[in-house]
């Protein structure tokens, strides 16, 4: 019996979530804050360094946001979060046609309110049917507000002067006044019913880490409810992914990064990854992750595994990558013909290509 046969055929992978929003709103800092809470309320070993995303297990998820999030409501793993935030990124990241990432954050700084690239990621969300949730950022700037490290929403609210309070809604309502303008109809996040036709608006401190419990309860209750068939993955079967980066590694040439979002990738496997001119046929040399901090002497910053399965960020070394770009698809040969998956390779960077020249 092969290792595959004793595996579940079935799974359910980890959603794969994207950051948007203007710049300075405060993106980085709300991915940063959501890895540091979830560095220091993971149990050693919880957190999985990956290469390029941020995997947050259910368990983790839930110490941070507390009574929100009970782990028995959930079989989804957790999620995935895309280390590059920006638009740039969520557009190069395509799978099978559409969007690599299957949810994501719209950050909006609450008073800044809308700017030119918030209404550009609207739009780009609703071009790939994305579904979003809209981060309310930076209420401890609301002037007088008197910050909860941490804190649910609503506690802090509750602990805020009527002033202060008063000043935080009257921003809340004005951004949900401008997604209605784009024809987003949006209400605070406690009051949606259906996230499928409303977008949540959950406020947030990416400096305090106030509403972050409420974020990442949104998040995981959104992909539980309406995403959780699309996370069937054959677990076991021939990986799929998506170059994030091409990079020069010292001792081992020319690296892809990728996310894996179906299927397992060995260290044993051929894979056929997108090109400039042509598909890359190639045999795997290592897979590569961060080698935890305690442990980078003068060894590599890497170590290599002998597989992952979806969803993942990985290093892939092998030869013969020069050529790979950004965005392009990686295919696990493994059992299948191999003109087949040269074929499949082909068929997504063509679709990939017409769409680039239709947004250009
Ligand atoms: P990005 O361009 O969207 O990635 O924005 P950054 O994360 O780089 O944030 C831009 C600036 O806003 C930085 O100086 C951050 O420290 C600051 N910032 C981000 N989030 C918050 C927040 O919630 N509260 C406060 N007070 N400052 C924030």
């Amino acid at each position: 019996m092969s290792d595959s046969d004793t595996h579940d055929p079935t799974s359910l992978r980890t959603p794969i979530v994207a950051v948007l929003g203007h710049v300075d709103h405060g993106k980085t800092s709300l991915l940063d804050k959501i890895r540091g809470s979830a560095v220091i309320e993971g149990e050693a070993g919880a957190i999985t360094q990956h290469i390029g995303a941020t995997a947050v297990p259910l368990d983790v998820i839930s110490s941070i946001a507390g009574e929100l999030v009970d782990p028995d409501d959930f079989d989804l793993p957790g999620l995935l979060f895309i280390d590059t935030p920006g638009h740039h990124s969520f557009t190069t990241l395509r799978s099978r046609g559409g969007a690599l990432a299957d949810i994501a954050i719209l950050v909006v700084d609450v008073n800044d309110g809308f700017q030119p690239q918030t209404l550009e990621a609207l739009d780009i969300l609703q071009r790939s049917q994305t579904p979003f949730i809209v981060a309310a950022n930076k209420i401890d700037t609301v002037p007088g507000w008197n910050a909860n490290e941490d804190s649910p929403i609503n506690a802090t609210y509750e602990a805020q002067s009527d002033r202060v309070r008063s000043r935080l809604d009257e921003s809340l309502y004005e951004i949900i006044g401008n997604l209605s303008d784009e024809g987003f109809s949006a209400d605070l996040y406690w009051r949606v019913q259906n996230f499928q036709r409303n977008v949540g608006v959950v406020p947030v401190s990416a400096m305090t880490g106030e509403g972050v419990p409420d974020l990442l309860a949104v998040m995981m209750g959104l992909s539980q409810r309406y995403m959780k068939e699309e996370m069937e993955i054959d677990v076991a079967g021939p990986g799929v992914g998506t170059v994030l980066e091409v990079k020069e590694e010292k001792g081992f040439g020319k690296t892809i990064d990728l996310v894996l979002y179906d299927g397992t990738l060995r260290a044993s496997d051929t894979i056929v990854v997108g090109g400039t001119n042509e598909p890359i046929v190639t045999d795997v040399r290592a897979l590569l992750q961060p080698r935890p901090l305690e442990e980078i002497r003068t060894e590599s910053r890497f170590e290599k595994v002998d597989e992952v399965s979806a969803a993942t960020g990985i290093k892939v070394a092998a030869p013969d990558l020069g050529d790979a770009i950004a965005g392009a698809p990686v295919r696990v040969i493994r059992d299948r013909d191999r003109a087949d998956v040269v074929a499949e390779v082909e068929d997504e960077l063509a679709s990939i290509a017409v769409d680039t020249e239709e947004a250009g």
